[in-house]
């Protein structure tokens, strides 16, 4: 940290003196407009505090107008020379202006898009130069809910306060950071009310899906915050009666009280007294322009993880050029298909089994139908099944009979499959492609509803080449892959010949077990494509487990044996080492083929960076992560040259 020290200025010295806080442009919006805030006669901290509610910087204008265009022609420099928008605080002593600080100004994503287009149009800032000025994990703003127009229109306001931080938030009323954290935690949805709020809330911030406060302009603390976290936020509602001890507050005639609902309009400031539904966001033009700079930059493609026909359109519309993981199993957990999936696994012959799996086949290839569809011809690479079977057997006594009763068992046999199921250590069990081992005709079937699917699609689209991925996971052998990709070759094969066209298809594997990695030149001979699986090899690695580490790793943050989450964010020293390596093995045996990610980290912006760095063809993310890695490959790009 480097110090200044210099002589203090007043703003305190009457009426010919006040200090404000203003941006170059609207932090909320990105409009060219100034927007600030000054006080008469006060020093920065009543401001910051929010203990005044200030004026618009506007009306500095007639208070002292020569202060003014002192000011605008100052901030206007500022701008020119840093090349952003600009957050400056200003005191004026006795008609003097000084400035006391200027720093790129913090905004919200719309108008990070907006101002990145705008200094771009206005031939301040290159394209490259735009992209870098935006968080990749910004973008999660401008994909946030708002109200439904409808719901709205038919609600009436009980008050307003500043709109501090745009988007619609509705939840249950909570007075304390801690109380709202604890409620958010058993996954209500709570909205934090304070008279104020100062960095010990954070947390409670944190966890809301919106705030309001009593008290603070639109540069204080709770305004920032929020603004910088993408939550709603609707600040000075000076109108509120807080009674704290109570744990209600009145306004506009209304008593809420703690657990009520209420609505926060972020955008207007307008607060209402119940719980107004929300739906997706409108994305602007600006974020078109941008992202369409982004993938002119990016090397790395980015597909999405999805299983079901609209995640599918979702990523399609965030710019998806692919799904990278489509995990089957997700596809049988609806009412109607589990039954079935159920009679699978407590069947006790082959033919059993194959007759439940036909009863599944239509459902699988009717998602995958819908799913190609949904893709328009771009790449689909679709996971076998995954899980442990004991993750689909009931657990409650009711549904154990209703098994019992579907397939003429007695309760009693019913248990016993259930406990013959249970493993010490399932994630390291009975899962994975030692499914398709054991269970040979589990992977004949996902093959046919993969191939027929295909099929279907492609002879009502001539427009598109299908061109189906068969993903076989949890491979630690060239053998198991081997084993279980003559199984899918044959069966997609006959498939193929019986229907008269023409089709291609890939057979693939994941690479998400240590040894696979280690002897990925192996591996490699045998597959079309290589996917990391990096939720598992992060977990098979580090021998911690995706499920209980939770329990321990504040202790290691605590302690700094970590830094990071390694689930959240790649371990790049070993994890990644063992990434490098596979590629390094992988490609000389085998140069055609493709390499991507698709565990958590391919939405992560610098586990993205890593993957470009290390050759990767794509990272694979959930649909609303789609955008962020869209450009932190941009930028990754960027960086690289
Ligand atoms: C992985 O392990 O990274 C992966 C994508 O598969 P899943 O999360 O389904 O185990
Ligand atoms: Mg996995």
């Amino acid at each position: 940290t480097a110090v200044n020290v210099q002589m203090m200025v007043f703003g305190n010295k009457g009426d010919t003196s006040g200090t404000g806080v203003a941006f170059t442009r609207n932090a909320a919006t990105g409009e060219k407009a100034m927007l600030g805030e000054y006080l008469v006669n006060a020093q920065g901290e009543d401001v910051v505090a929010g203990v005044r509610t200030p004026k618009p910087i506007a009306q500095l204008e007639q208070d002292m107008p020569e202060v003014y265009n002192q000011f605008m022609e100052l901030a206007n420099k500022l701008e020119n020379h840093y090349k952003d928008m600009q957050d400056m605080e200003f005191t004026v002593e006795e008609g003097k202006l000084y400035f006391l600080q200027t720093r790129n100004g913090k905004r919200t994503a719309n108008a990070a898009l907006k101002i990145a287009v705008d200094l771009v149009n206005e031939g301040l800032i290159t394209t490259d130069e735009a992209l870098m000025k935006v968080e990749p994990k910004q973008l999660d703003q401008i994909l946030h809910p708002a109200f439904d127009q409808k719901a709205l229109k038919a609600a009436k306001a009980i008050g307003k306060g500043l709109p501090a931080s745009p988007g619609a938030a509705a939840g249950k009323v909570y007075f304390t950071a801690e109380d709202a954290k604890i409620h958010a935690e058993t996954g209500e949805r709570v909205i934090l009310v304070r008279l104020e709020t100062s960095p010990e809330d954070i947390e409670g911030m944190v966890a809301a899906q919106g705030i309001l406060t009593v008290r603070g302009g639109m540069t204080s603390h709770a305004a920032v915050v929020a603004r910088g976290m993408g939550t709603c936020c609707v600040s000075g509602c000076e109108e509120i009666r807080m009674n704290e001890a109570e744990k209600t507050f009145t306004l506009g005639g209304a008593t809420i009280k703690e657990g009520d609902y209420i609505s926060l309009d972020g955008s207007t400031g307008n607060i209402y007294n119940e719980d107004i539904p929300t739906v997706d966001p409108e994305i602007s033009g600006d974020f078109a322009t941008f992202m369409k700079w982004a993938d002119e930059k990016r090397s790395l493609k980015v597909r999405t993880n999805a299983d079901t026909p609209a995640d599918a359109r979702k990523a399609r519309e965030l710019g998806a050029e692919g799904i990278g993981l489509c995990r089957t199993e997700h596809m049988f957990f609806e009412e109607s298909r589990i039954a079935a999936f159920r009679e699978m696994i407590c069947s006790d012959t082959v033919e059993e089994r194959e007759a439940a799996l036909e009863k599944i086949l239509p459902y699988q290839q009717g998602d995958f139908e819908k799913i190609y569809e949904a893709l328009e011809g771009y790449p689909v690479t679709i996971r076998f099944l995954d899980p442990p079977l004991h993750e689909f057997v009931p657990t409650e006594e009711a549904d154990i009979e209703k098994l019992a009763n579907a397939q003429g068992r007695t309760v009693e046999e019913i248990k016993n499959y259930i406990a013959g199921l249970h493993e010490f250590n399932p994630m390291m069990g009975h899962r994975g492609c030692r499914l398709a081992v054991t269970y040979p005709e589990i992977a004949r079937m996902q093959t046919r509803a993969v191939i027929r699917a295909a099929i279907n699609v492609q002879k009502a689209h001539s427009e598109w080449k299908m061109r189906p991925e068969i993903m076989i996971p949890l491979i630690c052998d060239i053998k198991e892959l081997k084993y279980v990709k003559k199984i899918v070759v044959e069966t997609a094969d006959a498939e193929i010949a019986a229907s008269g066209i023409e089709l291609e298809y890939e057979v693939g594997t994941m690479i998400e077990i240590p040894r696979a990695a280690l002897t990925a030149d192996e591996i490699a001979k045998e597959a079309d494509f290589f996917c990391f699986g990096t939720n598992d090899l992060t977990q098979m690695t580090f021998g911690f487990s995706r499920d209980d580490s939770g329990k321990f790793l504040n202790a290691y943050y605590d302690t700094k044996i970590l830094e990071n989450d390694p689930f959240a964010k790649l371990d790049q020293n070993g994890v990644g080492k063992l990434m490098e390596m596979s590629i390094k093995l992988g490609k000389p045996a085998n140069p055609s083929m493709h390499v991507g990610i698709c565990g958590e980290h391919g939405g992560d912006p610098s586990s993205v960076e890593f993957c470009h760095k290390i050759g990767l063809d794509y990272v694979s993310c959930s649909p609303f992560r789609v955008p962020i890695a869209r450009l932190a490959a941009a930028q990754a790009a960027i960086n690289s040259k």
